[in-house]
């Protein structure tokens, strides 16, 4: 039986693996495919691409996106995206320009706090998109917070004297720029909805009327419960199943590449299904 990964980060977001070492120890971990699903960039898939050719690793492309469905943030990952860039890679960075804004005022707030960040090592950290998770490493390396947990509870979470909201696209608009790439639409980590029952049903079945494909059911923080329960939603509504760690490197310690906390197994057939649903499609 096969074993793969389809939500990772690389360098190109806020991995801390290059896009060809992430897709190298997928080799070395075992897994016959990996998706490369960098938060608003495409950059790392041509290297991803390049090392699974070298080391016989199939790699999905891929990209998550934070969208808005009302005042409710949601993630949403595209897998198979084309080579060709259409308007996706446009939008992809106008969102990107927008996160450097984001920065800044998140910056001169924590300047205010007395805590003086450099952006120049902050983007030095990233290759494509960069973000909080940045900010945070930068501010521990300065020794302004003792962990990057804490960066984010004192300072640049929700609740943090240092927040900043991101903008982003609405969900429609999102999943139709991610179809025009070819691209299945996938619900990741639907635990983050909070929600379960016929309230996650009906969400879920909006979402589908939207254009949805699937649902992430496999992932890192899913209880036994949460994995069932995303399971029989995802048969009973017709979407497909997907399943990834959201492996982040040593910026996500403890989840490890294909194994999550060490309970996550994605079998291969998950990605057959996605491929089927594909076929499907077009
Ligand atoms: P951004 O895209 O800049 O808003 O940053 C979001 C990323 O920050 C997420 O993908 C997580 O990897 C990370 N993150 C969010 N909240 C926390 C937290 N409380 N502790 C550690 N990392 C977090
Ligand atoms: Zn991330
Ligand atoms: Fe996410
Ligand atoms: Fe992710």
């Amino acid at each position: 039986m096969t074993r793969v990964d389809l939500h990772t980060h690389s360098r190109a977001s806020d991995g801390t693996l290059t896009p060809g070492e992430l897709v190298t120890l997928a080799g070395e971990s075992g897994l016959s495919a990996v998706a490369l699903t960098d938060h608003d960039t495409l950059a790392g898939l041509p290297e991803a691409r390049q090392a699974g050719e070298a080391c016989g690793v199939e790699v999905v492309s891929g990209v998550e996106l934070s969208v808005a469905d009302g005042d409710r943030g949601v993630h949403i990952v595209g897998l198979f995206l084309s080579d060709r860039p259409g308007p996706l890679a446009e939008a992809l960075e106008y969102l990107r320009a927008r996160r450097h804004d984001r920065n800044h005022e998140i910056l001169a707030k924590l300047a205010r706090l007395g805590i003086p960040v450099d952006y120049a090592a902050v983007t030095a950290l990233a290759e494509g998109a960069v973000g909080r998770p940045h900010i945070a490493r930068v501010m521990l390396s300065m020794g302004a917070v003792g962990s990057l947990k804490e960066a984010f509870t004192r300072y640049l979470g929700n609740y943090g004297q240092a927040y900043v909201p991101k903008v982003k696209l609405g969900f429609a608009e999102a999943v139709a720029l991610l179809r025009a790439e070819g691209a299945l639409v996938v619900l990741a980590h639907p635990y983050i909805l909070g929600q379960s029952g016929k309230a996650l049903a009906a969400t879920v079945t909006r979402y589908k009327d939207m254009g949805l494909d699937g649902i992430e059911v496999f992932y890192t923080e899913h209880s036994q419960a949460q994995t069932l329960e995303y399971l029989s939603l995802a048969r009973r509504l017709d979407l497909a199943l997907s399943g990834g760690s959201d492996f982040h490197g040593a910026a996500k310690p403890g989840v490890e590449l294909g194994r999550g906390r060490g309970n996550l197994r994605v079998d291969g057939t998950i990605l057959d299904g996605l491929k089927e649903r594909l076929a499907k499609r077009s």
